[in-house]
């Protein structure tokens, strides 16, 4: 069987090394532009418990265990460390959101998650009315380190084309073969990211796409030992660099920084640690494939059998994608059911 797969993002990579590693498939060709890359840009954070109701996140008791073999099994393959154990220390905005936390921090499914904490070091340098707390549990994954070794491996074992993809006079698709600048394949899946938007086989399933705008920062006070939330995450990446983000904008798919992005980003941040100083040494900004029901797109072309999707992984791709790499990976090969959540066929009219 030979496979197509368009795009080497945080989803095709994980799903062409499903392919490689876990099902011994090698014969597929994986074809990325290096355009238009929200995982570069991500922070990598699996975060078991969010928002400001404090809920754990999706699935995450299966999720993170599968979520952290799978990066640390190709880790290995690969000779480098992509994956890392780190706590957050959220800082509480509201009286109710501290004492959420506490009640929940009590409750046997969160127990192992969120702590309470006693004047941790880093309340000791920002100010801050309603306290803080520990969420444990949590993990960064390296994904551009992660995509970088992911897109050298490719191209050591012939699997990878750097080039455009476009749905033009090179590309067909038949009832028993896909031909793409002349070649043939079996089946395609379509991994591009937001740009799924302009896919004629997928463009009309209901994608959000969602701009963030992250701040690349020296703050040379700030502890850097662990994760800081405070309205604004604050990711310690060594040598007193923080990414700090991030922006959340529907409807502006440009690659540039908006003006309201920049002044989002300075006011929280200012909020947040307005007593340090910080200088800024870049601006990154991406665009997330999010979905209106939050949950991935996985599956089959409804009329063509051979045309495939593996997108849609929004705020949370380091942690869904590993897992749902091996659903779509079951369903590809074996024929099993994909979990009615995250298959595209919830949106076909029956
Ligand atoms: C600011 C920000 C912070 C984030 N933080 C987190 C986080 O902490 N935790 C988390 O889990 N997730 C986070 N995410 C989300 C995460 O980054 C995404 O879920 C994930 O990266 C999506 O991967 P993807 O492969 O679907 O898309 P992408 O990474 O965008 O990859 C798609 C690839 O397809 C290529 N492509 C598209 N069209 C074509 C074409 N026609 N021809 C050739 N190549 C093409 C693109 O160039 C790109 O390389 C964040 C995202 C952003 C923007």
């Amino acid at each position: 069987m030979k496979i197509l797969i368009i795009g080497q993002g945080l989803a095709g990579s994980v799903l062409a090394h499903q392919l490689f590693f876990t099902h011994q498939i090698k014969d597929f060709t994986i074809v990325d532009n290096g355009h238009y890359n929200a995982t570069k840009v991500s922070s990598g954070i699996m975060n078991p418990v969010t928002g400001r109701r404090i809920v754990k996140t999706w699935q995450c008791e299966t999720l993170f265990p599968l979520a952290v073999d799978f990066y640390n099994k190709i880790g290995t393959e690969l000779n480098a460390n992509f994956i890392e154990e780190k706590e957050i220390i959220r800082f509480f905005e509201s009286t109710k959101e501290y004492n959420d936390f506490t009640i929940k921090s009590a409750e046997k499914a969160y127990k192992k998650y969120i702590k309470e904490e006693q004047n941790p070091k880093e309340a000791q340098l920002i100010d801050n009315n309603f306290g803080a707390g520990k969420i444990a549990g949590a993990y960064v994954i390296n994904t551009s380190l992660f995509l970088e070794k992911s897109k050298q491996f490719f191209i050591e074992n012939n699997n990878f084309i750097e080039n455009n993809f476009s749905f033009n006079e090179n590309f067909k698709v038949s009832e028993n073969e896909i031909i793409w600048n002349n070649e043939k394949y079996d089946k395609v899946i379509f991994a591009e990211g937001y740009k799924a938007v302009e896919n004629p086989y997928f463009g009309y399933l209901p994608f959000r796409p969602a701009k963030g705008e992250v701040y690349i920062a020296k703050i040379e006070q700030l502890p850097q030992e662990r994760m800081i939330k405070k309205g604004i995450f604050f990711m310690p990446l060594g040598n007193h660099t923080f990414w700090v983000g991030s922006t959340y904008v529907n409807n502006d798919l440009s690659l540039e920084a908006s003006e309201k992005g920049i002044s989002i980003l300075n006011e929280k941040i200012e909020k947040a640690i307005g007593n340090l100083a910080f200088s800024i040494e870049r601006i990154d900004i991406g665009i997330r494939p999010a979905t209106k029901d939050r949950r991935p797109f996985l599956g089959v072309h409804s009329k063509h059998k051979n045309v495939f999707i593996f997108n849609g992984f929004g705020t949370k791709g380091v942690s869904l994608s590993p897992w749902a790499s091996e659903q779509f990976c079951d369903f590809l090969l074996n024929n099993e059911t994909l979990n009615e959540e995250i298959d595209v066929k919830r949106f076909v009219k029956s």
